[in-house]
């Protein structure tokens, strides 16, 4: 038996198809976990199993979230880690997560997957490189089905430490072998590659100055067999390519051409100091960025050129980053801060509301390697979300119901449906409760701050 669900009545329904449709009273019709219909409220079918009336609210695809360390979210505003760059804001946080335990990475993902799925966020991937203590990608992936998120688990590695010229302490690394076996046990165990999928898999070494050569290279190698995204960061700051050039005396972009890290099915984190040829090469190659604009500011690495990328053909999404370093993780939030921030960088055209609406959505996807979500149209996943026009922040903003979102002050989500389930309703999660989860969170942070004292 098929259950279905109808969302009507809505003041502007954004699909971001083709013609990038803004569908006036706006209804979407759902089938399980498939979107069937989409169009004005009177022409589609006026009784469902589970019918959501959308008057004064606004409707979007799902927003994508490209990059994130969820654990991070138990390392907020650490003292010692609030006012470094890149660098120094990783070795002050690094012994500290060398206490994490899987407790940890569970409760800290639930939290981190809360507080993204409240601002709009339906899918999103998570760059796990630190395993200390016996955890494991599957701690994460357990805290998704929990929730009801569509998960790209990224398993990240470090495997060079500081005495072999490494930024990361030895105690955090792992060894390279160990890592490309947990790496396929990963992607045999979990990765669905078939259409609508709510998890999968993606091979992540952790930066070019914390692995190999040989393990940048290897794990390509592991992704392409089983047909796996590869993620990692890239010319992050301007130490970033220091380092790139000393070690390596390649620019971070030839580097990763010449470990075989660009095509369709490989996205970088960041590249704020990306050089032109950088650009272009990603262009041609189809290799895609996540762009993380308050962690760039918080960190002070830049403005990544996004309007250029794009010019030039470059795939580009969005990502909160890591919670260590963009301490508020709201995705609606996220695609603000890339409209202002391209603004601040490259004039007041260089990005408009709707522009960045298509990166936190049709971007993110895109660069995810997925053609299902990102979009409302028949046969897309059922990935949408509903925004109260009601609230004090939208105010006088009705001009423009769908710019008004990313303009006004970010909002939280009255409707959430990932995959066909109502995952909020009412501003309220179904699938978890909350306030426990972080009576939890907030306990294990004070643990594991007090652990490295
Ligand atoms: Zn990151």
């Amino acid at each position: 038996m098929s259950k279905t669900l109808l969302i009507k009545n809505a003041r502007v329904v954004v699909t971001m198809d083709e013609q990038r449709r803004e569908i006036a009273n706006g209804a979407v019709f759902i089938r399980d976990n498939v979107i069937e219909q989409v169009g004005s409220s009177a022409d589609l079918p006026h009784i469902a199993d589970e019918v959501i009336d959308a008057s004064n609210h606004v409707v979007i695809p799902g927003l994508v979230n490209t990059h994130h360390h969820m654990y991070q979210s138990l390392t907020r505003v650490i003292p010692a880690a609030q006012n470094g760059e890149l660098f120094n804001w990783l070795t002050n946080l690094y012994p500290i997560w060398a206490n994490l335990t899987p407790e940890m990475i569970q409760v800290s993902t639930l939290t981190a997957m809360a507080e993204l799925i409240l601002s709009g966020c339906t899918t999103s991937s998570d760059h796990l490189y630190i395993y200390p203590n016996g955890c494991k990608l599957d701690d994460s992936i357990e805290a998704a089905q929990k929730i009801g998120m569509r998960f790209h688990a990224a398993r990240g590695s470090m495997s060079v430490g500081q005495s072999k010229g490494g930024l990361p302490p030895d105690c955090v690394v792992e060894d390279e072998k160990a890592i490309l076996k947990d790496t396929q046990r990963l992607i045999e165990t979990y990765h669905d590659a078939s259409r609508h999928a709510m998890q999968r898999i993606v091979v992540a070494p952790c930066s070019p100055f914390s692995v190999s050569r040989d393990l940048m290279k290897e794990a390509a190698v592991l992704a392409r067999h089983h047909g796996v995204s590869l993620h990692t960061h890239l010319a992050e700051n301007v130490n970033d390519i220091a380092y790139s050039r000393e070690k390596f005396n390649m620019t971070p972009a030839e580097y990763a051409e010449d470990c075989g890290w660009v095509g369709h099915d490989v996205w970088h984190a960041h590249c704020v100091q990306l050089d032109d040829e950088g650009i272009y090469m990603f262009a041609r190659t189809g290799t895609g960025i996540a762009h993380c604009p308050c962690s760039n500011m918080r960190l002070a690495s830049g403005i990544a050129p996004i309007r250029k990328m794009i010019d030039a053909g470059v795939s580009v999404g969005l990502g909160v980053d890591g919670s260590a370093s963009n301490d508020g993780a709201h995705m609606l939030g996220e695609t603000r801060q890339a409209m202002l921030l391209q603004r601040v960088g490259f004039g007041p055209d260089a990005m408009t509301a709707r522009q960045a609406l298509e990166i936190a959505t049709l971007g993110g996807a895109k660069v995810l390697n997925r053609d299902d979500i990102g979009a409302l149209k028949p046969g897309m996943s059922a990935d949408l979300v509903l925004f109260d026009l009601n609230q004090v922040g939208f105010a006088g903003g009705w001009h423009d119901p769908v710019a008004a979102l990313v303009f006004c002050t970010p909002s939280d989500v009255a409707y959430s449906v990932i995959n066909g389930q109502v995952v909020v309703r009412n501003g309220q999660l179904t699938t978890v409760d909350l306030g426990n989860v972080l009576e939890r969170h907030n306990k294990l942070a004070i643990t594991l701050a007090e652990a490295a004292r």
